[in-house]
């Protein structure tokens, strides 16, 4: 790493002690920031690294609740709003009992810019909570999204800060998250949070975007060897919102994708996994992939181990953070694999990227490939603001043109900067280069 920002990094470091997660996201970053302080020596004057590495504002709150059986249960809220250069903090809340601060910050961090190459003008912030809906009945659900909102109101706003959905809030949440904003506030502010209904206010492909995205983007990448998914034997990893929609989209496009995992175990369905059986298992029931073996013969299902066992040419690793390791990625690459595309945030260790990439093997970082998300969050914000709806095709289309955009900006800026096929210099420095000029622009505040 480049001298100067060595320092940096370590004072950032020094400074958030005991945040694991915070730390790492920020070191791939530096990693590819030097020869961009190089061509602009005013980034440094202007401390602009020291500036972004601190969020602006950060928000922990205490989350009473009570649930069925009528005993108080106490969980921690947080949103961190990390920056506002672009636009008004954007980015989901995640309920899962890991959640702590340097998750928040790791998040939020890999949110600026994210939400920077996709070109829309939305600034960074992450939020959630460390409560565990799994196992809890609808009504604590909804009494615990209402004490969360019960704090977060008065710190959001459709130009302020817009959460959304991540691990753990979907539909469900989102909606008894904005019912609260709106009985408190008194106001129908659709714009205040995205991954809404679509009967009130939400978008059409919002919920499919993130893994339809994940999967343009492999795509794109794909065709710069003259391949696509056509034929690819695929694996993905989770089965949640992102997971199943990769997985969909991937054999839409004619991939056929033998495995895919949950927090208990994986499955491995060589005729090619049946997404309306997952969605049933997981969407509708909230089961577990158990269940899918047992309604589907000459499907194996591997309790415990890993999902990246099993053999494949492509790999979408959809979970969770560094869910994906060196060992792992070596493995993979030693089998035949040809392309990695990050649904998940930071599923790959810095192990496995550094394989990857000396290795040859395609790799779209997530704050690149999953950006289809909130990039689509953004247009349900546009459609909010002229109180339109779109059709599926029209915002399908939109997100296509995103995700291609966006895929040719890193891949321009790995060009640009000497290292051709490099999308995680082409992320780090495109999304960087955008937030650090408006920094400069707005001046020292
Ligand atoms: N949680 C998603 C992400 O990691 C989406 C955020 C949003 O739509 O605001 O980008």
């Amino acid at each position: 790493m480049d001298a100067r920002l060595e320092a940096i990094r370590g004072t950032v470091l020094a400074r958030n002690p005991g945040e694991g997660e915070f730390h790492q996201a920020v070191t791939e970053v530096f990693e590819s920031l030097g020869p961009v302080h190089d061509r602009h020596p005013e980034f440094l004057e202007g401390a602009v690294l020291e500036r972004l590495c601190e969020p602006e504002r950060q928000i922990i709150f205490r989350v009473p609740w009570t649930d069925d059986a009528g005993r108080v249960q106490i969980n921690r809220g947080f949103r961190v709003e990390f920056n506002s250069a672009l636009g008004p903090y954007k980015g989901g809340l995640r309920f899962h009992p890991s959640v702590y601060l340097g998750i928040v910050k790791f998040l939020g961090f890999e949110q600026i810019f994210k939400n920077a190459l996709t070109g829309m003008p939305i600034g960074g912030g992450k939020g959630g909570s460390d409560f565990d809906p799994r196992g809890r009945s609808d009504a604590e659900v909804m009494r615990f999204c209402q004490s969360f909102m019960t704090e977060l109101y008065r710190h959001i706003g459709e130009y302020t800060d817009v959460p959304a959905g991540d691990i753990g809030v979907g539909g469900r949440e989102i909606g008894y998250l904005f019912g609260q904003y709106k009985r408190i506030t008194n106001r129908y502010e659709s714009g205040v949070l995205t991954g809404k209904g679509i009967s009130w206010g939400g978008s059409l492909v919002r919920p499919e975007a993130t893994g339809y995205g994940t999967v343009i983007f492999t795509e794109e990448m794909l065709k710069t060897r003259g391949k696509s998914f056509d034929g690819q034997r695929v694996v993905v990893s989770g089965t949640g919102n992102v997971a199943i929609n990769a997985i969909a989209k991937a054999q839409s496009l004619g991939a056929i994708v033998v495995a895919c995992s949950d927090s208990s175990g994986y499955i491995v369905d060589d005729a090619g996994i049946d997404v309306a059986l997952l969605r049933q298992v997981k969407e509708v029931e909230r089961g577990r992939l158990k269940d899918y073996e047992t309604r589907r013969p000459a499907v194996t299902y591997v309790d415990g181990g890993s999902v990246w066992d099993v053999d494949a040419t492509v790999a979408l690793p959809c979970a969770t953070q560094n869910e994906l390791d060196g060992d792992a990625a070596a493995r993979l690459v030693r089998n035949g694999l040809i392309a990695v595309g990050e649904g998940a945030n930071m599923p790959s260790t810095r192990d496995a990227v550094a394989v990857f990439q000396d290795s040859g093997v395609l790799f779209g970082p997530g704050k690149a490939a999953n950006a289809g998300g909130v990039a689509t969050s953004a247009l349900e914000m546009q459609q909010n603001a002229s109180r339109d709806s779109w059709t599926f095709a029209h915002t399908e289309q939109r997100l296509t043109e995103i995700m291609v955009g966006i895929h040719d900006r890193c891949a321009a800026t790995a060009d640009e900067y000497g290292d051709p096929g490099n999308y995680v210099l082409g992320a780090n420095i495109g999304g960087f280069v955008k937030v650090a000029d408006a920094m400069l622009a707005q001046g020292l505040i």
